[in-house]
């Protein structure tokens, strides 16, 4: 069983269902990954912050964001090192750290120890797991 005390943000997979687009619901709900290039158009330069789709916990600032020329958002840091959680990630016989929202667990993306200073550290994010708002 999966630890989840620690979550601020519980629902039934009905409830998420009923609340999120199904590309919102395949990705943070059922581990998917939308295809680069194709979430909404998150390109850096913008101020303000990105919130988790499914509770609206605030995840990444947009300074923290660059362009990995992936086609996924990526940010050097979450807001707080808190607002995430890493998970373990061996699917597709890869050995990947999965990041989830702290409070919903909604599946964000990964993290990759490839990133630019100073962090080191590129934060892949599916865009249809996040909302922007502008400062
Ligand atoms: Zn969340």
């Amino acid at each position: 069983m999966r630890d989840t005390s620690t979550l601020k943000v519980m629902k039934t997979d009905a409830e998420w269902r009923a609340q999120l687009t199904p590309d919102q619901y395949r990705i943070t709900r059922q581990n998917g990954t939308e295809r680069a290039f194709s979430g909404p158009d998150f390109e850096p330069g913008r101020h303000g912050t990105y919130h988790c789709i499914c509770c609206n916990r605030p995840l990444f600032r947009s300074k923290a964001q660059f362009d990995a020329g992936t086609g996924w958002p990526s940010f050097l840091a979450p807001m707080t090192d808190d607002a995430v959680t890493r998970h373990p990630d061996a699917s597709y016989g890869l050995t990947r750290t999965e990041i989830r929202c702290a409070d919903c667990e909604a599946h964000l993306g990964h993290v990759f120890p490839d990133g630019p200073p100073p962090t080191g550290l590129r934060y892949s994010i599916n865009g249809v797991a996040l909302s922007f708002e502008q400062e």
